[in-house]
């Protein structure tokens, strides 16, 4: 099995000002292609640390990715590493530059000479094409190791990898591949789900593995076998068998979204639905809406922050409201806004949500946490009442997870 080791490359990787996010994704896909991955790095844009850092990488490995530092400028410095690392001159590449002066010419920019440092690769380089921006990718092979050198900008970098790089690591290490399939699961916590599935989680080929998430919980099987096709086929009757526990606690796979699931499904039944959300501040609208085709479905929302919004727009009982025993975080108000707002948007379903995010208890005795998720529909309206914890951000993602569970249940319980 071959090794891989990331080098990003950026003193603002460094500083924090940016996270890694293009290491984390293509940490994602060694495993699908087999390769083994034990060691990650981040250094500066200094050379001489860039260096030791690519030399002390091909030590140990024999794939190094290297993310950033491809661009024109004197801190773009991971050509001069590579080839200092790999004691391989720089060139000029023709081609290269011949690339970018059309592409300046192109987008009327003006050349200055700093761009031939973008034409410039180690002499073993293959360039990778760019259709997404200036700096190609470069492709190093020299005494048995590989580096591959990818820009920063996550629009350049992601369809790199999963174009010709994956490619290219396919056919260099194309002996076994891991493959693997996620089901996403709602409304179920995750020690609930691990007991459901316990008796499949002995099996080594695939494997299965619970990850909890917040609001929802991950269960990843991951084959391994000759090609795509032969993990597949081993991957398809575990799935099976996980269905056949969990049921329609599985809303989707992939990268299906619970707002897409839960559109999906009021699309199939052609119901509607309106949202008055407090504690979320309209982001479950913003969610439901960031699916395409959403408004065949969603007809809109209230941002019910204050009582007196609560009261005008939704109808809800100013008395509860003001009553220091009940007030804006509880099962009555909740329901209240349900039937409101299902009554205002004229829709088949109502889904509302108040509840106190913190960081500090405004709501009186209300705890932090505290939240009513109310649904209206065909049937009488309910309530439901959690204890989130966390910080704001946290609750409020999860008061917002837990409203589309429940909407979900409720379409699902309709028959
Ligand atoms: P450019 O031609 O834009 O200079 P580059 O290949 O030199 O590209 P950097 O200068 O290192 O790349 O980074 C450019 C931008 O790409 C950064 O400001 C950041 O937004 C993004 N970026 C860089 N490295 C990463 C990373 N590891 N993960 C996510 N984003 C990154
Ligand atoms: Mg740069």
């Amino acid at each position: 099995m071959k090794t891989a080791e990331i080098v990003s490359v950026g003193t603002e990787l460094l500083m924090g000002q940016i996270a890694d996010t293009n290491a984390q994704y293509i940490g994602q896909v060694f495993p699908e292609l087999g390769i083994a991955h034990f060691y990650r790095q981040t250094v500066g844009d200094n050379l001489d640390r860039l260096t030791q850092s690519l030399k002390l990488a091909l030590s140990r490995s024999d794939i190094v990715i290297t993310i950033g530092g491809l661009g024109p400028t004197e801190d773009d410095i991971t050509r001069d590493g590579i080839a200092a690392a790999l004691d391989d001159p720089l060139i000029h590449d023709d081609q290269i530059a011949e690339r970018l002066r059309k592409l300046f010419a192109l987008r009327k920019f003006t050349w200055t000479e700093s761009q031939n440092r973008q034409a410039q690769r180690p002499s073993c380089a293959n360039p990778i094409d760019n259709p997404n921006g200036t700096a190609s990718g470069l492709i190093c092979q020299k005494n048995g190791k590989t580096i591959i050198a990818m820009p920063g900008p996550k629009g350049e970098f992601i369809p790199m990898v999963d174009g010709p790089v994956r490619h290219f690591l396919m056919e260099l290490c194309g002996e076994e591949v891991l493959h693997s399939r996620l089901l996403r699961i709602c409304g179920l916590g995750e020690s609930v789900v691990e007991d459901r599935v316990r008796p499949l989680l002995n099996s080594t080929n695939p494997t299965i593995a619970p990850y909890a998430k917040p609001g929802e919980v991950h269960l990843r099987i991951t084959a391994r076998a000759a090609n795509t096709e032969l993990a597949e086929a081993l991957i398809e009757p575990m799935e099976t068998r996980i269905r056949s526990v969990l049921g329609d606690a599985i809303f989707g796979a992939g990268d299906t979204t619970l707002e897409y699931a839960t559109l999906e499904l009021l699309k199939a039944r052609g119901l509607t639905v309106s949202v008055a959300e407090s504690v979320t501040g309209g982001w479950i609208g913003q969610r439901m809406t960031s699916v395409p085709g959403a408004s065949e479905v969603f007809k809109g929302g209230i941002i019910s922050y204050t009582k007196e919004v609560k009261a005008r727009e939704l109808g809800v009982d100013p008395k509860l409201l003001d009553d220091p025993k009940i007030g804006p975080v509880s099962s009555e108000v909740a329901k209240q806004m349900a039937v409101g707002v299902r009554k205002a948007f004229d829709t088949d379903f109502g889904l509302s949500v108040t509840g106190n995010a913190g960081p500090t208890s405004d709501e009186g005795d209300k705890p932090v946490g505290l939240v009513y998720i109310g649904i209206a529909g065909p049937g009488r309206p309910t309530t439901e009442e959690f204890q989130f914890r966390g910080l704001r951000e946290d609750i409020r993602y999860r008061a917002g997870q837990w409203a589309l569970t429940a909407l979900r249940r409720a379409i699902l319980n309709l028959g």
